[in-house]
């Protein structure tokens, strides 16, 4: 893989916020001009300040950038000017179902998307209104679907939600069906968290939802994804991410591979290999500071040895080729994950299992200690 950095726009609008979304939007859509001129500068910045050599992969993100028009679309890539985007080998945008039409499509097609993102979440209608609050329906999902492998060139992407309130692993089972039956390149999976001071939060301490499943189902939900993708052709090749062979997100695999990428918008994250930063988390707040000539920071991280080490065990570990394994020496503790069945030891290399992966963070957390 190519050390080019990636770049990660954040798109902070959304129409109206999903009860268990703790994602940075608002539903402000006229500070879109204001997004679009602010973006320009941090843009502008970023190229004088280093971020000078092409860029390999963009992913525009959010919050809901499908909602974009064609002129908000075409402002954004506009704003990216000052940066080298002449060579993107992989350009995917995230779309809600309910903004997918003909025209849009044709539209991100136009512009250079070749890989689109769809929040689906799930097929099954029990959990898509009263739980996740989600603005489509499963017929809006499968409408998109179909428009967006109508004959045009791009990857498809779904996103699913497991461990949703009352959900067996039956069910997720036939999500997972559905999903590979649609037949997309790849799908990502991803276990609900119920954020705290979020409304879903609130309707499950009012009862007015149920919890989410125990840890030991949600844990049966993880481990039976493998098999149900599998038998259509689809491995883990991350922790949360399946894949048609050579259908891989490049942009996210810069993340897992501590492969530099630039992130601009508000509360977008960057990396350049030494330092971890984050913008500001409110539109005002960032196009404020940068209208006024500041980084719009909300933070910046000088990485220490001991931080490296952690973050290349806890990424290396996300993913099924592991990590070398001179980056952990032999320990009572790593004999005892790999005597549990955790990891696994072969050609210089530690690799995590299927039920190591289900517990990857707390491996790289215990074992760097
Ligand atoms: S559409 Fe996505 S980013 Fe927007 S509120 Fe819903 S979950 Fe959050």
């Amino acid at each position: 893989m190519s050390e080019l950095p990636g770049l990660y726009i954040h798109v902070p609008f959304c129409t109206r916020r999903c009860p268990y979304c703790d994602f940075y939007s608002v539903s402000a859509l006229d500070l879109i001009p204001r997004y679009v001129e602010s973006l320009a500068r941090e843009a502008e910045a970023a190229a004088a300040s280093g971020w000078d050599k092409p860029f390999e992969t963009l992913y525009i993100g959010g919050g809901s950038p499908s909602l974009l028009n064609g002129d908000g679309l075409g402002g954004l890539l506009k704003a990216l000017a000052p940066l080298d985007i002449s060579g993107i080998k992989e350009f995917t945008l995230e779309a809600n179902p309910e903004d997918v039409s003909a025209g849009q499509a044709e539209l991100w097609a136009e512009s250079g998307v070749t890989r689109l993102s769809l929040g689906v979440q799930t097929f099954d209608e029990r959990w898509l209104g009263d739980v996740l609050g989600r603005c489509h329906s499963v017929a809006d999902s499968l409408k998109a679907i179909e428009v967006l492998k109508d004959g045009r060139p791009y990857d498809l992407s779904l996103d699913l939600i497991y461990g949703m309130p009352a959900q067996e692993p039956e069910d997720w089972g036939a999500d997972l069906r559905r999903a590979a039956e649609a037949g997309p390149a790849h799908i990502s999976t991803y276990s609900l968290t119920v954020e705290p001071n979020t409304p879903l939060a609130r309707s499950i301490a009012s009862r007015f939802v149920p919890p989410p499943p125990p840890q030991e189902k949600v844990a049966d939900m993880f481990l039976i994804s493998p098999e149900a993708l599998g038998m259509h052709g689809y491995y883990r090749y991350e922790v949360s991410n399946f894949a048609l062979p050579g259908h891989e997100s490049q942009h996210n695999l810069k993340y897992w591979h501590r492969q530099p990428y630039l992130g601009l918008g508000p509360s977008a994250h960057s990396f350049d290999g030494r330092r971890r930063w984050a913008n500001l988390p409110s539109v005002r707040q960032w196009s404020s500071a940068l209208a006024s000539g500041a980084a719009p920071r909300a933070f910046t991280e000088e990485l220490d040895e001991k931080a490296v080490r952690l973050e290349q065990v806890m990424l290396g570990l996300r993913l099924p080729e592991g990590i070398s394994e001179g980056l952990l020496p032999e320990s009572e503790r790593l004999e005892q994950y790999i005597n549990g069945g955790f990891l696994i030891k072969s050609e210089g290399r530690i690799r995590p299992t299927e039920k190591g992966l289900l517990v990857a963070d707390r491996l790289a957390v215990e074992l760097t200690d």
